[in-house]
C-alpha cells in the first residue's frame, strides 16, 4: 500500500506522489527561541519525527529542515501584540541573542530526550535576513505590497489563491476582523513583510533594506528558508494546526507571489493541539508545562513519546497526569517484556507469522500515521506466542525504526543489576523444563517459585517461557 497523507490543501486524504522520485523534501516550522518548549509543542516535534521516519522507512532521502524563529515573532499572529523575543529579553535582562541561544539550546535538548531526530538543516531567522530581503523585492516587483506608515504591507486582494489552504473567505475576515488595530492596512488580513517603523522604540535588531532600517515580519522567514533549501516547489510542510489560518496561508501567499508558481508547497500536515485542562496549551498564557516539569514529576521524556504515540496527530489530546502514568506503566510492561524475551534479534524466513505483523504495522503507519494502531501491532506481535522470541525481537526493532522509544535499551542489562542475572534466569528455566518434561511438576513448581521470590514472573507460550518483573 503507498503513502497516504491527510493533506489541509484540499482536505483529503492522498497518496504521497515525491516531486523527485525517492526524495522528500520537508520544511517544520521551528520553535520560536523565546521560552522553553512547552509539551503541546513537542507534540508538533514528534509529530514531524513520526513523518520523516516514515519516509525513510519508505525509502525516500529526506532533506528535513527547521527554522528557529529568533526574530520579528510578535505575541498575535496577525502583527499585533509585543516582540515575543524582545519582551523575555528585558523580563530577563539579558539581549535578545542571549535569549535566542539559551532556549535554542534548551529545544535541542528537549528534543534528543524525546528521540525526536534533529533536522539534517536548521537554520536561524537572524541568519538569513538577506534571503528575507531578496524575496520580499521579488513580491514587491510582482505588485503585491503597498508601503503604509513606514512598513510594507503584503495586498492579499491580489492574491488569487489567499485563504484556499485555510478555506477562508475574504469578505469574512474584512467583516470580522478588528480593524482598530493597525490603521495602516487596506484590509485586516494584509500583514507586515517589513517593519520600519516598530511600535517598539527598542527594538533590539534591525537591519538595513530598501525599505529602511527595521526588521521582517514573522511569516516571511519561513517561506525565505524554505525555498532557498528546498527549491521552489516542495514536497511537505508541518505545523500546528493554528498556523493554518494565518502563518501558513501567509506563507503561501509570499512565496507564491514572489516566485509565480502554484502549488509552491504540494502537502500541508497539521497536527492537532495537546489540550490541558480543556484549554489549547499556549506558552504565551503562562502557566505552562516542559519537559522537564514530567521529568521533575518522575516520567522519562520517552514515557511522554508512549503517551504521544497512543493519540493519532491529526485529533486532539488531552493531557492529564492519569493518562502519562498509564503510558508510563505501558511503556514499562513493553521493555519488560522485552527483556523477557531473553533472545537475539533473528530475522524471520519468508512465510514468518512476524513478517505478516510487521507488515499490518506499516500499513498503519502508511495510512495517514496512524500511530495508535501502530502501537496495537507492536503489542499484537508481544502477544503473538506462535512467533518465535528472536524474531519478534526482530520484528519490534524494525518497528521502533518509526516509533523511536528506544527498544533496544531494553536488551542491555538494567543500570545497577549484576548482568549475570538474566542468565541466571535463563538456566533456572532451563532447568524447569527439563523437570517438566521429566513430569518431575513438583520440582517444576519449586523453580517457578523461587523465580517468583526474585520478583519474576513466568509465562509459558508455544514457543518457549518468557520471564518479566512482576
Ligand atoms: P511556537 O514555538 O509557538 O512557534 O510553536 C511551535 C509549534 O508548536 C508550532 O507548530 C505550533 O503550531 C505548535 N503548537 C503550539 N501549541 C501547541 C499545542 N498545544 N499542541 C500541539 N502543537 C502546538
Ligand atoms: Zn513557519
Amino acid at each position: 500500500m503507498p503513502l497516504r497523507l491527510y493533506n489541509t490543501l484540499g482536505r483529503t486524504t492522498e497518496e504521497f506522489k515525491a516531486l523527485v522520485p525517492g526524495k522528500a523534501g520537508f520544511y517544520g516550522c521551528g520553535p520560536t527561541v523565546y521560552n522553553y518548549a512547552h509539551i503541546g509543542n513537542l507534540r508538533a516535534y514528534t509529530t514531524h519525527d513520526v513523518l520523516v521516519r516514515t519516509l525513510r522507512e519508505r525509502g525516500y532521502g529526506v532533506t528535513h529542515v527547521m527554522n528557529i524563529t529568533d526574530v520579528g515573532h510578535l505575541s498575535g499572529d496577525g502583527d499585533l501584540g509585543e516582540d515575543k523575543m524582545l519582551r523575555s529579553a528585558v523580563e530577563r535582562g539579558k539581549t535578545v541573542l542571549e535569549i535566542a541561544e539559551f532556549y535554542a539550546h534548551a529545544f535541542f535538548a528537549d528534543i534528543d530526550r524525546m528521540n525526536i531526530l534533529r533536522p539534517g538543516i536548521v537554520c536561524r531567522a537572524t541568519e538569513h535576513i538577506g534571503d528575507m530581503i531578496t524575496l520580499i523585492k521579488r513580491i514587491e516587483a510582482n505588485g503585491y505590497t503597498y508601503s503604509a506608515g513606514g512598513n510594507l504591507y503584503f495586498d492579499i486582494s491580489r492574491f488569487e489563491h489567499y485563504g484556499d489552504l485555510g478555506m477562508l473567505q475574504i469578505q469574512n475576515l474584512k467583516a470580522g476582523a478588528r480593524t482598530d488595530l493597525d490603521q495602516n492596512k487596506r484590509n485586516p488580513g494584509d500583514f507586515v513583510l517589513w517593519f520600519t517603523k516598530s511600535k517598539f522604540e527598542n527594538q533590539a535588531l534591525t537591519w538595513d533594506s530598501p525599505w529602511g532600517r527595521g526588521y521582517p515580519g514573522w511569516h516571511i522567514e519561513c517561506s525565505a528558508m524554505s525555498i532557498r533549501y528546498l527549491g521552489e516547489t516542495f514536497d511537505i510542510h508541518a505545523g500546528g494546526i493554528d498556523h493554518v489560518p494565518v502563518h501558513h496561508t501567509n506563507e503561501i501567499a509570499q512565496s507564491e507571489a514572489a516566485t509565480g508558481k502554484h502549488p509552491w508547497v504540494r502537502y500541508w500536515i497539521h497536527n492537532e493541539f495537546l489540550i490541558l485542562d480543556r484549554e489549547k496549551m499556549s506558552k504565551s498564557a503562562g502557566g505552562f508545562l516542559t519537559l522537564q516539569s514530567l521529568a521533575d514529576a518522575g516520567y522519562d521524556p520517552l514515557d511522554y513519546r508512549y503517551f504521544l504515540l497512543g493519540g493519532h496527530y491529526r485529533s486532539q489530546l488531552q493531557f492529564s497526569w492519569e493518562s502519562l502514568e498509564g503510558a508510563r506503566n505501558s511503556r514499562k510492561s513493553l521493555l519488560d517484556r522485552i527483556r523477557g524475551l531473553g533472545a537475539k534479534p533473528v530475522q524471520p524466513g519468508a512465510g514468518s507469522p512476524a513478517l505478516a505483523r510487521l507488515a499490518a504495522f506499516h500499513e498503519a503507519l502508511d495510512d495517514d500515521l496512524s500511530t495508535p494502531r501502530g502501537l496495537a501491532e507492536l503489542w499484537g506481535l508481544l502477544r503473538d506466542n506462535t512467533i518465535a522470541p528472536g524474531e519478534a525481537l526482530w520484528g519490534l526493532l524494525q518497528m521502533d525504526r518509526i516509533l523511536g522509544l528506544k527498544l533496544d535499551a531494553a536488551m542491555e542489562p538494567v543500570p545497577g543489576e549484576d548482568p549475570a542475572f538474566a542468565a541466571e534466569i535463563e538456566a533456572a528455566i532451563t532447568r524447569r523444563a527439563a523437570a517438566k518434561a521429566a513430569r518431575d511438576f513438583a520440582l517444576a513448581d519449586s523453580i517457578r517459585g523461587e523465580l517468583k521470590e526474585k520478583g519474576i514472573v513466568l509465562e509459558d507460550t508455544k514457543t518457549g517461557t518468557l520471564w518479566r518483573r512482576g
